[in-house]
């Protein structure tokens, strides 16, 4: 039986963000909420009989903010998978949540629905930089919602931070990692700032003050210096976990295993086809079909795609793995270039393989641009 991951998109936000590119729209509006709901657990229906060879092992609500629809829509949504999928006993079944986005009562009730993995966006300790990004909740807002989630039985819970944000110093930085390790989360997401051109922080241009690289580049070793000293071991570019911990979910997609989306600008990667649909949300509530793109990719992107997302993780490229996934040697295609990089300290061979170091994840996606011929 072969293992599936499904990914619910849920497309609402109290507000945006100034930096978010994600789809989700500032609407709070309940029918609207409903609505959708019922769109998507018709198009989980509609799916499921595509699936009846998989076992679903790790089920995602992400956004969006899932917690701004009512656990009564959420736990239908979990109860529509459980009743059309082969769901197994053990799955991670994650939701993410804002800060303030859901109450104690909330809690209890998506705890005791089958929810066991809650990913709450934090992105910064520190009012200031939180007030730049445009969010909208404060610290002690993220130390409610964990210790409700906490009390309601949550035994595994992920938290999220950013570096490079405006007004950040490294020193506020390890601040708010030192904070949100004494709160002990069992795994932390710690994302670089990207900014991207269709939103607010992409338009401002010059006027966007954020810290210079130097600053920037502290942060990330620095960051990871900490992480690892409070217990929380680096496993991809930029999660970390507690021995055990790691995403189930999100480890699928770095190790190109299958999974379905659900939802505007959901991807799917099932029976050798990736597929994406568009971001149109009235579309996908009125039951339409929003496929925007499907390819059936060739074995040389199959091989690229499988590299650059391989080498994202900490234990990096098993090369016996590959040869058996693809049955073409790694070495005599890719190995030029990683010796090249293997001197000066950007890449290490492993007893399997090949793997990016510490300083080579910062630098990576440069590394990954000569490594891979995209145009194939
Ligand atoms: S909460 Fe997340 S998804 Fe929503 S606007 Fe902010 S960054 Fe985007």
């Amino acid at each position: 039986m072969k293992t599936l991951g499904l990914y619910l998109h849920i497309p609402f936000c109290r507000s945006k963000c100034l930096y978010c590119d994600f789809c989700s729209f500032p609407k709070r509006d309940t029918e609207l909420h409903a609505a959708y709901t019922t769109a998507l657990c018709n198009d989980l229906k509609s799916r499921a009989s595509d699936c009846t060879s998989h076992t679903v092992d790790t089920v995602y609500l992400g956004g969006g903010t899932p917690t701004l629809l009512s656990p009564a829509l959420l736990n239908q949504i979990l109860d529509t998978i459980h009743r059309c999928y082969r769901v197994s006993q053990n799955a991670e079944i994650t939701l993410e949540c804002n800060p303030a986005t859901a109450d104690r009562d909330a809690m209890f009730s998506l705890r005791r629905a089958g929810f066991n993995r809650i990913s709450i966006g934090l992105q910064s300790t520190h009012a200031k930089e939180l007030q730049a990004l445009g969010r909208l909740h404060s610290f002690s807002d993220f130390e409610s919602t964990f210790s409700d989630a906490r009390d309601a039985g949550f035994e595994n819970i992920s938290a999220d931070l950013m570096f490079g944000i405006p007004h950040q110093t490294a020193e506020s930085y390890l601040t708010s990692i030192q904070r949100l390790s004494e709160l002990s989360p069992e795994h932390i997401s710690a994302y670089g700032l990207t900014v991207e051109p269709d939103t607010p922080f992409g338009k401002m241009g010059d006027r966007l003050i954020l810290p210079d690289e130097e600053e920037t580049e502290k942060m990330y070793f620095v960051g990871i210096a900490l992480l690892s000293s409070n217990g929380y071991t680096q496993y991809e570019i930029s999660n970390f976990a507690k021995h055990g911990y790691e995403s189930r979910h999100n480890l699928k997609y770095w190790n190109c295993e299958e999974y379905l989306g659900f939802g505007p600008a959901a991807y799917s990667d099932f029976g050798g086809s990736r597929f994406g649909n568009s971001r149109d949300l009235v579309s996908y509530v009125e039951g339409k079909k929003i496929l925007a793109e499907s390819e059936a990719p060739s074995s040389m992107e199959r091989i690229n795609e499988y590299v650059m997302l391989r080498l994202r993780l900490v234990e990096g490229l098993d090369t016996e793995a590959f040869f058996n996934r693809f049955g073409v040697n790694f070495d005599p295609l890719f190995a030029p270039v990683l010796h090249r990089y293997e001197k000066v300290g950007f890449v290490r061979k492993t007893p399997h393989g090949w793997a990016f170091t510490a300083k080579g994840f910062y630098v990576s996606n440069h590394i990954l641009s000569e490594l891979l011929d995209f145009s194939k």
